[in-house]
């Protein structure tokens, strides 16, 4: 049975990064369709304003707490929540049992230049690696029948896909199943950081749950999108559970 709690109407397994990793592995067993979703707390709000991705992300096979705030809202309405599992960690968590067990990935997303400079340090740093295809995310509608026709004559038994939020989720949810590669995970930013054109903070930053402050600095640009984090905290402040 699966474990979830609820942070702002929004259902978030209860796992662990290896928990995460072990569940994907068991998607592609079965070699059926699963969406793999990563909210972080500017998601959540998202789906707080958008019943579609709230619909999206509480019917997905694997919620992952994202991000630090997601960690604190849960125990901060006292449900257990035993890590933080980022999307770009599992990524490469899966990259590397990839590599050993020969899983065939593909990676859709990102801009011109970035996703296959993303494929090369991959390949560089999980020896024995097959990405299996790549194509950046900067594509019209027309061009969509032949980018979906080319993943599945690529095979893949995990595609990520890095289109931006919700893009990227309603994308899969629209294809995922004419597509059939058995894991599907949107991604966001993990190839700009794979690519090396984002820096991830410091882990002592990270560990001290300040990912979103380096995020803050590094990419002022980002400060209007983050002021969703101040809104979140008040919010899960505001409806605690009793
Ligand atoms: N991106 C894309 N096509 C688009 C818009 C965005 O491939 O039409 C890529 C962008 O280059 C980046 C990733 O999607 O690599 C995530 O974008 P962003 O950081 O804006 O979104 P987030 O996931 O942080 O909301």
């Amino acid at each position: 049975m699966r474990n979830r709690i609820e942070v702002l109407n929004v259902k978030v397994d209860v796992v662990t990064m290896k928990e995460a990793v072990s569940h994907v592995e068991g998607f592609i067993a079965q070699k059926k369709p699963h969406l793999v979703v990563t909210p972080n707390a500017e998601m959540i709000m998202m789906a707080n304003q958008d019943k579609h991705f709230a619909q999206i992300i509480n019917d997905a096979d694997l919620v992952i707490p994202d991000g630090a705030g997601v960690v604190w809202a849960a125990r901060y309405n006292g449900d257990p929540m035993p890590e933080r599992v980022a999307g770009y960690d599992l990524v490469q968590n899966l990259l590397v049992e990839a590599a050993k067990k020969k899983y065939r990935i593909y990676m859709l997303g990102g801009a011109p230049g970035i996703v296959d400079k993303a494929k090369e340090n991959a390949v560089k740093r999980y020896s024995g690696l097959q990405i299996v295809g790549t194509r950046h995310g900067f594509f019209t509608k027309q061009e969509e029948p032949e980018i979906i026709n080319n993943i599945i004559k690529c095979q893949p038994d995990i595609l990520l896909v890095a289109l931006g939020v919700p893009r990227q989720e309603k994308w899969l949810v629209e294809f995922m199943d004419q597509i059939k590669a058995p894991v599907a995970i949107g991604v966001g930013g993990t190839f700009d950081v794979m690519a090396g054109v984002v820096q991830r903070a410091p882990l002592w930053m990270q560990n001290l749950n300040l990912e979103w402050l380096y995020r803050l600095l590094s990419e002022p640009k980002r400060a209007i999108r983050m002021l969703a984090l101040p809104r979140f905290v008040l919010k899960v402040m505001a409806n605690k559970k009793r």
